[in-house]
């Protein structure tokens, strides 16, 4: 969802979470999202934009490990600001705190779409599988990994150690 950013208010106005929000935490998460729960305020000061809430996604999606369906759920606090995009010329990104995430619009319009996208980018975990807290096998899932890790287990490496493994066992 498009907003010019000269209609972004200077106090602090919620946003609602509808279908655009839906869509960009799909794709930024590639995978299919149950529920969107959260709260985000948009507020503006001059050119800059900031986007501030918390914002979690469960969603279904194929485990990084194993493959496995998984439930994750992803996401936490946002705190975010953007500024005009400035090509060729300085930059405002000094003007904020180090720790403050700043993006760029251009065109005096911000997509929130892109801004969700990034809350997502930035809260999930580079690998996303089983286990992690945050992700649970589906119902009726089964988790590849231990299934693998098991059989592994089962399976001699060489004649020579199921032989010292007989000899551990008795
Ligand atoms: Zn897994």
């Amino acid at each position: 969802m498009k907003l010019n950013v000269e209609r972004i208010e200077e106090d602090p106005r919620p946003q609602e979470l509808g279908g655009w929000a839906h869509a960009a935490a799909a794709d930024a998460l590639d995978g299919a999202v149950q529920s969107l729960e959260g709260e985000i305020t948009l507020r503006r000061a001059d050119e800059s934009v900031f986007v501030e809430g918390e914002v979690h996604a469960i969603v279904h999606r194929a485990c990084d490990r194993c493959g496995s369906q998984v439930i994750c759920t992803i996401g936490g606090e946002m705190d975010l600001a953007y500024v005009p995009a400035n090509p060729g010329g300085e930059t405002s990104r000094e003007v904020f705190g180090g720790d403050m995430d700043v993006g760029f619009y251009a065109e005096g319009s911000l997509e929130l779409g892109d801004v969700l996208r990034e809350h997502f980018a930035l809260t999930t975990p580079d690998r996303l599988a089983c286990d992690l807290a945050a992700v649970s096998v589906a119902p009726g899932a089964k988790c590849q990994a231990t299934l693998l890790a098991k059989e592994s287990e089962e399976k001699p490496v060489d004649p020579r150690f199921a032989a010292l493994k007989g000899l551990k066992l008795d």
